[in-house]
């Protein structure tokens, strides 16, 4: 099992990447396959998916774990994956390396006492509800335990409509420096639009914060969930490379500083 220090670690920027949601056996191990050849480690995507419209895709849910395994244990990939309910984390235990409560999710109180068990030493990825404040977070972070939890700025609502939802890096970087967590960003949710990630991706890493998620899928335009915000790999490729070139101004010193690679 991995703890929150494998994955975070000074001078390095942590990158997980994958579809919104596993559709199919194939769609899934298919893009894990490219994303793990250009080194990506942590391969995300849902299994349950919380919809605001009950009539939209929900997730393959249990049936899709096997497929999840086979990525895990063919490919070498940590698994991470979304929770919705306390009734999930058991029967996944095996798979699944990083845990992670999703925005709508992010005051389900029982899900987050359940994710504290103080026997899990597993990381959690804790996403910020779109409209939380950097304290409510934290006290959510509380209940399953600060030392365990990743945080992720997924973007808050805003007076804006121009884009799904305005990632707010100021809270995201307020939660890091005064509070001494480490937080991610996940540009796809935030913009809900494809073309803006490369760019975001960039402010992302030049904000200086400890890694990225972002959601690649090899056909957008047949994705069962946010198709509209999901890259392909080959603009991931690109935006993976920007990434890797500002952390090496950021970080002059150091000449290994994606953790993608294993
Ligand atoms: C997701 O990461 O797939 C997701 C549903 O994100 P959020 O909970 O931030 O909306
Ligand atoms: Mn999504």
């Amino acid at each position: 099992m991995i703890e929150r220090q494998d994955l975070i670690k000074n001078g390095k920027f942590l990158i997980i990447a994958g579809p919104c949601a596993v559709e199919s056996e194939e769609q899934a191990y298919s893009v894990a396959t490219t994303l793990r050849e250009m080194g990506v480690q942590v391969f995300r995507s849902a299994l349950w998916k919380p919809r605001s419209s009950k009539d939209s895709f929900q997730g393959v849910g249990l049936a899709g774990l096997p497929w999840l395994r086979r990525i895990k244990e063919d490919l070498g990939m940590l698994i991470a994956t979304e929770f919705v309910d306390k009734d999930q984390i058991n029967p996944t235990r095996e798979i699944v390396d990083v845990p992670w409560v999703g925005s709508r999710n992010m005051q389900n109180f029982e899900l987050l006492k359940a994710l504290g068990d103080e026997t899990d030493q597993r990381p959690v990825m804790l996403k910020r509800g779109v409209a939380s404040t950097v304290k409510e977070w934290l006290q959510s972070a509380d209940y399953i335990g600060r030392e365990r939890v990743i945080l992720c700025e997924r973007g808050v609502r805003t007076g804006t409509d121009s884009t799904r939802y305005t990632l707010d890096l100021n809270g995201a970087l307020v939660a890091k420096h005064d509070h001494n967590m480490p937080v991610l960003a996940d540009p796809s949710h935030a913009a809900g639009r494809r073309d803006l990630i490369p760019n975001l991706s960039l402010a992302i890493a030049a904000s200086g914060l400890d890694g990225i998620i972002i959601e690649v899928h090899k056909n957008p335009d047949q994705a069962l969930c946010d198709g509209p915000q999901q890259i392909t790999p080959e603009t991931f490729r690109e935006v993976l490379g920007q990434i890797g070139a500002i952390h090496r101004v950021l970080n002059a010193q150091s000449d290994e500083v994606l953790m993608a690679q294993r």
